[in-house]
């Protein structure tokens, strides 16, 4: 049996557009759930509320613009020292391969 806080999170998470599964959880035999493209049973995984759910992937968008401005401030300091020597180039392009990796990424999450 759900407490009353699992209901109601469950009943928000059908509000937003949720689905309840066909197939009970394979641990409780309770009622299973759909949401934002995660399985979850409201009785065995330890969620408290719908933000916990829904913040995850929001959570790694702001990790990966963070990481973006930090990798983006190291490589502006690197060009403003001018540098001529092959070493430095290679730490360039590294930083510019990383950028263009790491936007990818964001577009993958955003998309
Ligand atoms: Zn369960």
């Amino acid at each position: 049996m759900l407490s009353k806080e699992k209901r109601a999170l469950v009943a928000e998470i059908m509000r937003r557009g949720g689905t309840l599964l066909a197939e009970p959880c394979p641990k409780c035999g309770g009622i299973m759930l759909r949401y934002k493209g995660k399985t979850f049973c409201p009785n065995c995984d330890n969620i408290e509320n719908i933000e916990e759910l829904e913040g995850r992937s929001e959570t790694k968008l702001t990790d990966l613009q963070e990481i973006d401005d930090l990798l983006l401030r190291r490589l502006l300091n690197v060009l403003k020292q001018q540098p001529d020597d092959e070493k430095t180039s290679i730490i360039i392009l590294n930083y510019i391969n990383a950028l263009k990796t790491l936007r990818e990424m964001k577009n993958k999450n955003e998309s």
